[in-house]
């Protein structure tokens, strides 16, 4: 066998990505979702088995909203998103509850966790996510420069982007 087959098949049995998240939360898809909208793919793996949609809601301020923007899917998640018109705040100061009501000067919607977190997922490319996959260990490869994320059943899976803190 060649040198071009030999690394080819090498190739084949190790898993190469370029970049690989840790985690299909907001933050993994929301990166996945980023990077692909600028050409780049990458593979997110989930310890769980499946999209985690529970929880309830959250509070998109206008910075979100911008957030939302680049990703493309602030149009869509307005639709079922509701508008926050009033603002009631209650502190305590020294044991009595004192109350502020003011209208927010700018966007914050209220939207449900599970429309954001499915938005992202069908955002991404068809596998980009990869469940039931949870990562152990993350180490350099110091031959390939690599990053080698072990995951608990033992397997490795590389990634040329070395890691980000
Ligand atoms: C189920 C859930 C419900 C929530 N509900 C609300 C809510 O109702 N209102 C609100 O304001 N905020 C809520 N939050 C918090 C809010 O969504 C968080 O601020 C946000 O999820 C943070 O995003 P993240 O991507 O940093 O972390 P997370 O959303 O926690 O995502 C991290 C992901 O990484 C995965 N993971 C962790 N370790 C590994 C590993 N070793 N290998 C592989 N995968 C791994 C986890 O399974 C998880 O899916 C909720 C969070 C979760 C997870």
């Amino acid at each position: 066998m060649d040198v071009v087959k030999k690394a080819a098949a090498a190739a084949e049995e190790e898993e190469v990505h370029g970049v690989v998240i840790v985690g299909g939360g907001l933050c993994g898809l929301a990166t996945a979702l980023a990077l692909h909208r600028k050409g780049m793919g990458s593979l997110v793996v989930e310890r769980s088995e499946a999209l985690r949609v529970g929880g309830v809601a959250l509070n998109v301020h206008a910075n979100g909203w911008r957030a939302l923007e680049e990703l493309g899917l602030a149009d869509g998640l307005r639709k079922t998103a509701n508008l926050i018109t009033s603002v009631r705040m209650v502190r305590q100061i020294q044991g009595k509850n004192q109350t502020t009501v003011s209208s927010p000067r700018k966007e914050i919607r209220c939207l449900r966790r599970k429309d954001v977190m499915e938005a992202l997922a069908k955002s991404v490319p068809a596998h980009t996510i990869r469940y039931g996959c949870r990562i152990v260990a993350v180490d350099e490869d110091p031959g390939t420069d690599c990053t080698v994320l072990t995951m608990a059943d033992g397997s490795t899976i590389k990634a040329k982007v070395n890691k980000c803190y």
